[in-house]
């Protein structure tokens, strides 16, 4: 791609670093930006630095967050004793959309995936187990993607938590086998929780 100015291609460069844009989308986008008044780039470029250089993990349930403890955590009317496990903030936000689940999350960060060199010490997995320890968890609801990574991950945290005294649940498979949780529809997705399963219920189907 020949370009006119040194500026544009240093633009479009760095637009084509996104995931799913090719060279021909930045163009267009920045060219778009081009069109637009000089504010709709200011207003884009503080809303991505500020994103960049203040947002959080919840430290309890290390969602992202603008505050040290999330909102979600910090809600007295939601109930603490249950704790929903999921794999990042899209299935949180799925969750949420469907009004159906009052208890807390716990975000792991991602699934295990030895193909992608992610093992049990990259995600969040000791500080669930630490909660569980710690005895004020009554019940854990896995709710990760039906895949191979995601049934890893569930019976992992299974064998690290079954001799406590805790209840552990299993979405129910009205989530399609091998569906990402955030694709699920809500009436779907909250009659899955509704209709949780025991855990070990869920391991002989597999
Ligand atoms: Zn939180």
């Amino acid at each position: 791609m020949e370009f006119s100015s040194k500026l544009l291609e240093r633009a479009v460069n760095e637009m084509a670093q996104l995931p799913g844009i090719g060279k021909r989308t930045a163009l267009r986008l920045v060219l778009h930006l081009l069109k637009q008044p000089t504010e709709q780039t200011q207003f884009l470029t503080q809303a991505l630095t500020a994103m960049r250089e203040e947002i959080k993990l919840c430290k309890s349930c290390h969602n992202i967050s603008d505050l040290e403890v999330c909102e979600i955590c910090s809600n007295p009317s939601r109930n603490h004793k249950i704790i929903c496990v999921v794999e990042d903030v899209r299935d949180v936000m799925a969750i949420e959309n469907t009004n159906q689940f009052k208890g807390i999350y716990h975000v792991l960060g991602g699934k295990i995936s030895p193909i992608d060199g992610i093992g049990p010490s990259q995600l969040t997995i000791s500080s669930l187990v630490e909660k569980v320890r710690s005895g004020q968890v009554e019940e854990l609801i896995f709710a990760l993607s039906s895949t191979m990574e995601g049934d890893t991950t569930n019976f992992y945290i299974f064998k690290q938590v079954k001799d406590f005294e805790v209840r552990i649940s299993a979405i129910a498979r009205g989530i399609a086998v091998g569906d990402e949780l955030e694709y699920a529809d809500e009436v779907t997705l909250g009659r899955s929780i509704l209709h949780r399963i025991p855990f070990e219920n869920s391991l002989k189907n597999i």
